[in-house]
């Protein structure tokens, strides 16, 4: 690898260099419960974990990426209490589990994509890994580090003294301001591992297990379908920062406990997206999705750009008002970058350029630098544009802001005169062709006129087209550029 990748590891809370002896790096991210729509707080994570995987690709490595989908098991409360949300949603929109959880998958998907974030090679579901899941726990269960309840197969946090390390946990604290609805549980911070089907009531997802009837634990679901497709350790482990405390110590725990090996060495943490300085959770019921700021008119990358905005650790506000700013920021960077030319780039500029973009990248993905740098680098007057748009090409290998594209509305529509000379037009909208023929010949007139220093009649049609909003450009392979509004 040409540079050193710094990541920020939670496990260790510093920026380590990242470094593996795999082939390929195994990276998993904790993927969506299905049982709503996503909002894009969630989706920022996403982001954060695109670039990542971009970063690594653009780096030269292989990258084997998985994310769940879980589709069964995630309880409304962290503390194993509460309703499975898959049956929760489904009752509220009077549909079967299976049918709640294939309808939001699909639209998770398609914001994934809205998003330029690249798929993964997996989308392993929860409920296809049964078997694995019940394996683990048999593997806790004859370690000694299970116990069972009325309502489920429990994990004994006192037999792993380690789980405390992850999160930082003040084991003192813990039980002293423990509010947490312990039921039958030895400890707060024992989680399910099996929940018992209750008796009264007849689930939609249920299944078969040497301790009966039941569904498995949400902790549990992830760390079987890693072990399955990523092994010990694995390289990458990524989630938001609300994993940390409950679901990412959950599941250190008990894979670690199963195993006696090392679960993950890097744990990435994405920071969330603040509205009205609250969290924005699925569970406070009103949030924002990718359809809403589609249905506002604003493209979905907008929304990249704008988390672009903040460093992913650095908890990122909220605003319509700075969404639009962020809109307007893509197409202003957009506008920077020259079209193609002819003229060849000067290789040591874009290397020089690609290497600075680079090193903010490899600082822990540290986007608001490379953004700067690539502003810096458009505005230079001393770098031509093949230069620029070399470099700008580069970083979009990153970026995934189809820097390279001109706006899906803009219409390009070109003419060669008899002469040979190229003109472009450029308009938002379909212009009829008489009104394209009449700024053609005006343009034919203003060169002619240039060249012949007649300065009142190119002046005289330079102001007509300023007085129509139209923006005409000499380029410097020879052609004419002419922007409609
Ligand atoms: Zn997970």
């Amino acid at each position: 690898m040409s540079q050193p990748l710094y990541l920020y590891n939670t496990a260790t809370r510093s920026k380590e260099v990242f470094t593996t002896d795999q082939n390929t790096v195994g990276m998993y991210c904790c993927g969506p419960t299905v049982y709503n729509y996503a909002h894009i707080g969630n989706l920022r994570t996403y982001l954060f974990e695109d670039i990542l995987k971009r970063a690594l690709l653009w780096l030269g490595y292989k990258v084997k990426h998985i994310v769940n989908i879980t589709d069964v098991g995630h309880l409304v409360s962290d503390e194993d209490t509460g309703e499975d949300k898959m049956e929760r949603g489904a009752q509220r929109e009077g549909k079967t589990v299976w049918e709640i959880a294939q309808m939001y998958a699909d639209a998770f998907m398609n914001n994934i994509h809205d998003l330029h974030i690249l798929d993964p090679d997996l989308w392993p579901k929860a409920t296809d890994h049964l078997d694995e899941m019940i394996e683990l726990v048999q593997q806790l269960e004859s370690r000694g580090f299970t116990y069972s309840t009325s309502d489920g197969i429990y994990f004994d946090t006192a037999h792993f003294p380690a789980y405390v390390d992850f999160a930082r946990l003040d084991p003192q604290s813990l039980q002293a301001g423990s509010r947490v609805e312990m039921g039958e549980k030895k400890a707060p911070t024992d989680f399910a591992l099996w929940k018992f089907s209750p008796r009264d009531v007849k689930r939609q997802m249920e299944w078969d297990s040497p301790w009966g009837m039941g569904f498995p634990g949400w902790h549990i679901e992830c760390s079987a379908m890693s072990l399955k497709y990523l092994g010990q350790p694995l390289d990458i482990h990524c989630g938001g920062t609300d994993h940390i405390r409950i679901h990412h110590t959950n599941e250190i725990a008990q894979v670690e406990a199963a195993t006696g090996k090392q679960f993950a060495r890097f744990w990435m943490h994405g920071e969330f997206l603040v509205l009205d300085k609250e969290k924005m959770a699925k569970s406070g019921g009103n949030f924002i999705t990718l359809d809403t700021v589609k249905q506002r008119g604003i493209d979905p990358l907008a929304y990249r750009m704008f988390t672009f905005t903040a460093h992913y650790r650095t908890p990122l506000t909220f605003s319509w008002d700075a969404l639009h700013a962020a809109a307007q920021s893509l197409q202003n960077l957009k506008k920077l970058i020259p079209g193609e030319s002819a003229e060849a780039a000067d290789a040591d500029l874009v290397s020089e350029g690609i290497a600075r973009f680079g090193e903010a990248i490899c600082d822990d993905l540290n986007l608001p630098r490379a953004l700067g740098v690539l502003w810096e680098t458009l505005k230079n007057p001393n770098l031509t544009n093949a230069t620029k748009r070399a470099v700008a090409s580069e970083a979009d290998c990153i970026l995934a802001l189809d820097l390279l594209t001109r706006d899906a509305r803009e219409i390009v529509t070109e003419f060669t005169s008899a002469t040979g000379e190229v003109i472009k037009f450029i308009s938002s909208a379909q212009t009829d062709h008489a009104t394209l023929e009449d700024i053609k010949l005006k343009i034919e007139r203003r060169k002619h006129a240039r060249a012949r220093k007649q300065f009142d009649i190119a002046d005289a049609i330079r102001e007509e087209f300023a007085r129509k909003g139209y923006v005409i450009k000499d380029m410097k392979n020879g052609t004419t550029e002419c922007v409609l509004p």
